[in-house]
């Protein structure tokens, strides 16, 4: 299990088309609410999905 939460910024192994591979997560739960960091489109994606399309997350907040 990792561990998600609003506020994160996580980096995908596919970049988005405007360039940009950080998102930031919006609302984490079974599915999860992203926005781009380059372009600020919000994308819903599953949480397995992101789990097996992600490279790294970055946590803002201290554990
Ligand atoms: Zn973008």
């Amino acid at each position: 299990m990792f561990k998600l939460q609003a506020g994160d910024i996580v980096r995908l192994k596919k970049a988005h088309p405007c360039g940009s591979s950080d998102w930031e997560i919006l609302r984490a739960g079974v599915d999860v609410r992203l926005k781009c960091r380059g372009c600020g489109r919000i994308i819903l994606i599953a949480r397995e999905k992101l789990r097996r399309s992600m490279r790294q997350i970055t946590s803002v907040k201290d554990p």
